[in-house]
């Protein structure tokens, strides 16, 4: 039987109570599984996003070690570009460049240190291969780059670790020996000399010996503070005085 009203039974045959709390259970239920279902899919989505976030982190990953790949590659080729333009390719020593700045400098650090207790004076060198056109037409170009390469390491061995070595060009060298005054100078000037005739390397058309040799001109730059004379004028001394030793019979050092 039906009874409505307060406190009346449901056709179920259950009072209007329970009927109600179990209403109420099944909505909560219904709620619940739905607010279930609602957070599932939200961790689903959640779980999705963080997926997506590391595959992006993986693809960041690589493309950040291929920046770092190519920016290293970088630096090396910027640092081999500088290395080759103050270099000479055939000899490795320094290109006539690069030593005009270190003799600019030398004779700035010269002017600087003039009327002080510890002047800075600076040797220049210049050393050029003798006969060394009839060389080449003798025993070829190629013998003549080895050749001109043995010479560059000979000088190489025999100046001081601080001094600068360059090649100026073709066949002539220059060395730069910073706090070098005249008297130390002009010792080591003939032994660069003696250095490449220890070589022995054989030179049937030199006219100053039976192996390839050099000769030399040496200046002494010490710049003072009314000085105005530059540093060029110190090379074209030392060339000078080259010129003098090619004169005076070459394989020697003319030191003044
Ligand atoms: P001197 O004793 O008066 O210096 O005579 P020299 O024959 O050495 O001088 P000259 O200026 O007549 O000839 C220099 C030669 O150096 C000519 C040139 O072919 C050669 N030379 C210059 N640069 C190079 C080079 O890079 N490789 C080779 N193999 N030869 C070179
Ligand atoms: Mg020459
Ligand atoms: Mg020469």
């Amino acid at each position: 039987m039906r009874h409505r009203g307060l406190g009346g039974t449901h056709r179920c045959g259950l009072g209007r109570g329970p009927w109600r709390a179990l209403r109420a259970w099944w909505l909560g239920r219904r709620v619940r599984g739905d607010r279930r279902r609602r957070l599932h899919g939200q961790v689903h989505a959640l779980r999705r996003e963080l997926a997506d976030l590391r595959r992006e982190n993986n693809a960041l990953r690589l493309r950040n070690a291929e920046v770092e790949r190519l920016s290293s590659r970088l630096m090396e080729f910027s640092q081999g570009l500088a290395h080759a333009g103050r270099h000479d390719p055939l000899t490795g020593l320094l290109n006539r460049g690069a030593f005009e700045v270190v003799l600019g400098d030398l004779h700035a650090a010269s002017r600087a240190a003039a009327d002080t207790d510890t002047p800075r004076p600076y040797a220049v060198m210049m050393i050029d291969v003798d006969c060394f056109k009839a060389y080449n037409d003798r025993f070829g170009h190629p013998a003549g780059d080895r050749c001109l390469q043995a010479v560059a390491a000979a000088l190489r061995a025999a100046v001081r670790r601080s001094d600068f070595l360059a090649r100026y060009g073709g066949e002539e060298f220059v060395v730069v020996a910073p706090d070098l005054g005249p008297d130390a100078a002009a010792t080591l000037a003939p032994r660069l000399c003696d250095a490449v005739r220890g070589l022995a390397l054989p030179h049937p058309a030199n006219t100053a010996g039976p192996v390839v040799t050099v000769s030399l001109g040496l200046a002494v730059g010490l710049a003072s503070t009314d000085d105005a004379r530059p540093s060029a004028e110190v090379l074209r001394d030392a060339d000078r005085r080259l010129y003098a030793a090619k004169d005076a019979g070459r394989d020697r050092a003319r030191v003044a």
